[in-house]
């Protein structure tokens, strides 16, 4: 492949409704959705447009979507409130913005981009929903984020841990939204977004803007948006590992990516996975756990979706 190609991945999270519980409307309704994120970032990328661009207007698509844990959508703190994160990062220049613990402006996403185009790299709370107001973000309130799914997955999830019962349900725990692309001038960037983990504790912030965690990009090697055990990727540095095995062990974006999922995370308690692509175009998808809802677009090939293996 020429560096006259573009590529695009997209994922949902891979905390996937298990299959068992999976119906035939809600799993179309899925790969519709992930359909729609693709057109939004290929749009972009197709006209000869930046890849931040177009892993921004990807993910914020997955962020008005409420069936992902991203925006509107996402899911609750145990004290039932919702504070979302959100990372972007620019492969030609290791630029990088990121929020954490936000809550008001309806794409993070979005607000990423203002920090990633201030001197800072990561804000959090009210100073970065002060900046989104001082740029005229749109803006929604509780019932603007609200779905019913995920405020019962938080009563499930506070009942079980009442009774000391282990959680079972990924789809219960996770998601993240988020998105890799390269576009026709050879550039790399990543997007990630996240309400981070049902009942997570007030405060508590997950990889997903920790830039090298679940979100890194870099020209020379690949860009990389992950979903799972926020924790565990953060302790692993799920994305700059998978770079560094690239630039220093000589791996394919396969096997760095794979290796990571496989041999660093899932023994650790890191359940999820990543979506990848370098500067040939080659796209990586590896989870570790059942299912991760995700998509990809190449120049020249018809887009694709994905749920389970
Ligand atoms: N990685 C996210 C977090 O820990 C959650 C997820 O992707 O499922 O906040």
């Amino acid at each position: 492949m020429t560096k006259q190609t573009w590529a695009l991945a997209v994922h949902g999270g891979a905390g996937t409704i298990l299959r068992a519980k999976m119906t035939p409307e809600k799993e179309a309704a899925y790969h519709a959705a992930l359909r729609r994120v693709l057109e939004a970032g290929q749009a972009v990328l197709r006209d000869g447009g930046l890849a931040i661009d177009a892993v921004t207007a990807a993910v914020v698509v997955l962020e008005d979507e409420p069936l992902f844990n991203a925006g509107r959508g996402a899911v609750y703190t145990s004290a039932g409130e919702q504070e979302m994160d959100a990372a972007v990062m620019d492969g030609r220049d290791r630029q990088a913005g990121a929020v954490a613990g936000i809550f008001g402006p309806r794409n993070p996403i979005r607000v990423a981009r203002l920090v990633m185009d201030s001197p800072q790299v990561l804000l959090t709370g009210a100073p970065a929903v002060d900046l989104a107001r001082a740029a005229g973000l749109p803006f929604g309130d509780r019932d603007y984020f609200f779905t019913e799914p995920r405020w019962t997955a938080l009563q499930e999830t506070m009942a079980l841990r009442a009774s000391g019962t282990a959680e079972t349900d990924p789809a219960r725990r996770h998601g993240t939204v988020g998105a890799v692309a390269l576009d026709l001038s050879g550039n790399l960037a990543a997007a990630t977004s996240t309400g981070g983990m049902t009942a997570k504790p007030p405060g508590r912030v997950g990889d997903s803007p920790v830039i090298g965690a679940g979100t890194f990009a870099d020209n020379a090697t690949c860009a990389v948006s992950g979903t799972g055990h926020g924790e565990i990727f953060i302790r692993w540095t799920a994305g700059a590992e998978i770079a560094a095995r690239i630039r220093h062990a000589g791996q394919t974006l396969e096997q760095a990516a794979t290796a990571v999922v496989m041999e660093d995370l899932m023994p650790n308690d890191g359940s999820g996975g990543v979506i990848a692509v370098d500067r040939a175009g080659n796209i990586a998808m590896p989870f570790n756990c059942e299912g991760m809802y995700r998509g990809t677009a190449r120049r020249g090939e018809a887009p694709q979706t994905f749920i389970y293996r």
